[in-house]
């Protein structure tokens, strides 16, 4: 099977964790802090935190913003799950906002009707989390705009977007939002094995986020309500968790950052063959931007109900069975069984329900090979004759 996405380890990655578990530290060492300041430099921002998963990032973004009981946190319904949990781990009430059927991202349109809607019935949200999905940046200036305006605060999920540019500078820069969140899951643009960062501007956030990610002690003196009795002292301010990274995760994570250029140009490469193979099917292929650059963590295809003569169903299975390995992002997140009993209703998603029903992301990856692209190439061919 070829995997619509995976990991490219070398050498170089192995050796970097190796150098890592010789060492004296395993975690709390200096890697994180390393990585730390590489992803700052990398994409601009101020500060940069470094967590063992995006969800737990994402919970902990939520939870420095004051997220809580009686709040409300809007997403996207085309994402992966986590990015509405992290509210509902902060007893927030959660809602959705429609996709722009051409971007697949949140729908800036939908998302100020929606705004002024809310504000009429006094249920407007306190925290919204764009999702940059497949890497490709949303409309952030517009969504920033009506941050002002609405008095709410901005995560971005860009779980999938590291390496992507928005008005000529890296996602991750924090101009357009409060925290900005990556994933390092192995099938995203680099890898930690599980591993995400926080990012932000606010030195305030910046502490408080270090708090929660580890049990809400701090050691810095500077930040005690007393002083201290002594050098053993340190002080528990608020109820933290244990989201810290290994420094073995964080080491592999450097490796891979230096990497990222060539990892990015390999998908584009990818993209291109795509773009020029496949324009002549009965499917849409991934729109274009004027002011963003994706990073192309997935390609994502829809098939054109109206014309092909083949079901959504069908070409899925079809591909399947010659070896191709599909996937579908995302299932919209109130179809889940768990959301459904939270009372959404399918049908206030209408661009989500036409994107759920046409919906297709082929293999891309930078260990993919020009043959196995072929392969791909020639089975969506033959699928669609
Ligand atoms: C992968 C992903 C997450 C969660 O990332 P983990 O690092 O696996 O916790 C959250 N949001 C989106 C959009 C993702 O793709």
């Amino acid at each position: 099977m070829i995997p619509y996405g995976r990991q490219k380890i070398d050498q170089e990655d192995i050796d970097a964790v190796v150098e890592t578990l010789k060492s004296s530290f395993l975690t709390q060492g200096p890697k994180v802090p390393d990585f730390e300041k590489a992803i700052c430099n990398y994409t601009g921002s101020q500060f940069s935190l470094a967590f063992n998963s995006a969800t737990s990032a994402l919970h902990s973004a939520c939870l420095a913003l004051d997220l809580a009981e009686g709040d409300i946190l809007w997403t996207s319904p085309i994402s992966f799950v986590a990015s509405a949990n992290c509210g509902l781990y902060c007893r927030a009430k959660l809602d959705f906002v429609d996709i722009d059927p051409s971007t697949n991202n949140m729908c800036p349109n939908a998302l100020e009707k929606k705004l002024i809607e809310s504000k009429e019935k006094g249920t407007l949200p306190k925290v919204v989390i764009p999702v940059h999905l497949s890497g490709m940046p949303c409309d952030m200036k517009k969504i920033s705009s009506l941050a002002k305006k609405y008095n709410f605060k901005i995560i971005e999920d860009a779980s999938h977007a590291i390496g992507s540019e928005y008005e000529g500078s890296k996602t991750g820069n924090c101009i357009y939002s409060d925290i900005c969140i990556f994933s390092f899951h192995p099938v995203k643009i680099i890898t930690t094995g599980e591993g995400g960062v926080a990012l932000t501007n606010c030195n305030r956030l910046y502490n408080k986020l270090s708090l929660i990610r580890s049990h809400g002690i701090t050691r810095d003196e500077k930040l005690m309500s007393i002083p201290p009795d002594g050098p053993w002292y340190y002080e528990q301010q608020i109820l933290g968790y244990n989201y810290r990274m290994t420094d073995i995760q964080a080491s592999l994570g450097i490796s891979q950052l230096s990497k990222i250029n060539e990892f990015i140009l390999r998908r584009r490469e990818i993209e291109e063959i795509y773009d020029q193979e496949l324009s002549s099917l009965p499917i849409l292929l991934p729109e274009k931007s004027n002011n963003a650059k994706s990073s192309l963590h997935l390609y994502i295809i829809k098939l054109r109900l109206e014309i092909a003569k083949i079901t959504h169903k069908e070409f899925f299975d079809k591909l399947i069975s010659k070896g191709i390995g599909v996937n579908l992002h995302y299932i919209p997140i109130y179809r889940q069984p768990y959301f459904k009993k939270l009372g959404f209703i399918k049908e206030q998603y209408t661009n989500s329900e036409l994107y759920y029903s046409r919906a297709m992301s082929i293999p891309i990856h930078p260990s993919m090979s020009n043959k196995d692209q072929k392969t791909v190439i020639k089975a969506i061919k033959q699928t669609l004759a």
